[in-house]
């Protein structure tokens, strides 16, 4: 295939995997090697960006920036079985890629094949750098910026994924939504910086207060919401008391100022005890509305309703 063809090909790929896929059977095709692959160095490391699997060949350590073309007899590599095999490899320019070429024993690669692959570098460094701001952009479409914490449409995913696995597990669900008290009084008086700072704080330690395996997310303005896989409503319950005893104690700068004297949070909780998919959090949004009109500071629990989750 002529190179602006290949070129065309990487640059639409939208995974590491397949800009390998693509890398690997050019870099065969053009150099008549039995197998090709794709490496990409992570500290001293290698991985093998074609496979799932971890795969290494230790003899390319010696491919490097300052000596970024090798031609090599592999000899004890486990990983070339079966039978030894003649190596060829390329560190890509300023890349932290390298192309790899073998063959069997016997079959030397020459310096022509640098001039078939070195053909390849330009737009195999290019789409991987495509494929990794695309795989950056995707985790930043999840992630809040301000507190770093998973975003509403990462809630929404992952809920949707839990209660899924919940349901056939018949294992317990339980979700939390909590939100600042009196928050608008808060930004009034000291300021949106000071606001900013004290939702990273509330961040913070509703995470220390949860279980390791429950996710803490922003679901936006100053409201955050807690997935709790495999906790009784009870349990979380209890989770959601600590959460809401902690921001209690927890000094926040000129808190003195708030209505009730403290910067608090009021928390609705709600979950699943195995049974069917139900809309929790529209029950745990219920019940933070009762929290509200208990006098703020409080954790409400109620149960579930029927609905689609
Ligand atoms: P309640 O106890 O009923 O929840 O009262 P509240 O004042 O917290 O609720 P309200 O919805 O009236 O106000 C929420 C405030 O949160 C208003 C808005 O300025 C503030 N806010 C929302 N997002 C941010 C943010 O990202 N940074 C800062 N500093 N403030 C925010
Ligand atoms: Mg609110
Ligand atoms: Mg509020």
């Amino acid at each position: 295939m002529p190179v602006a063809d290949v070129y065309h090909e990487l640059i639409n790929a939208t995974s590491e995997y397949e800009v390998a896929q693509i890398a690997s059977r050019e870099a065969i095709a053009r150099s008549a090697a039995t197998n090709a692959y794709l490496f990409r160095r992570t500290g001293p490391a290698l991985r093998n960006a074609g496979h799932e699997t971890a795969v290494s060949l230790s003899c390319l350590d010696a491919c490097t920036d300052q000596q970024p073309w090798l031609l090599t007899t592999a000899t004890d590599d486990p990983c070339l079985a079966p039978g030894i095999r003649e190596v060829a490899a390329l560190a890509l320019p300023d890349s932290d890629a390298l192309l790899v070429v073998t063959r069997g024993r016997g079959q030397p690669f020459t310096t022509d094949t640098r001039t078939h692959m070195a053909t390849l570098a330009r737009p195999i460094v290019d789409a991987l750098a495509n494929v990794d701001r695309l795989r950056s952009m995707e985790h930043m479409a999840l992630i809040d910026g301000l507190t770093s914490l998973g975003n509403r449409r990462r809630m929404d995913r992952d809920l949707q994924q839990t209660l899924r696995s919940a349901e056939v597990s018949n294992q317990p669900v339980a979700f939390a939504m909590i939100d600042v008290d009196n928050f608008k009084t808060y930004n009034d008086t000291h300021g949106h910086i000071a606001g900013d700072k004290v939702l990273r704080t509330v961040a913070d330690t509703i995470k220390a207060n949860v279980r390791s395996t429950d996710v803490v997310y922003r679901y936006g303005g100053e409201e955050f919401s807690v997935l709790l896989p495999g906790a009784s409503p009870e349990a979380a319950y209890k989770v959601a008391l600590r959460v809401r005893d902690a921001i209690e104690h927890t000094e926040f700068p000129g808190e003195a100022t708030q209505p009730n004297g403290s910067l608090t949070v009021s928390v609705g909780v709600s979950g699943l005890n195995g049974e069917e998919t139900k809309d929790v959090q529209h029950a745990a949004d219920k019940a933070l509305y009762e929290a509200k009109k208990l006098g703020r500071n409080q954790v409400v629990l109620t149960s579930a309703e029927p609905g689609c989750g």
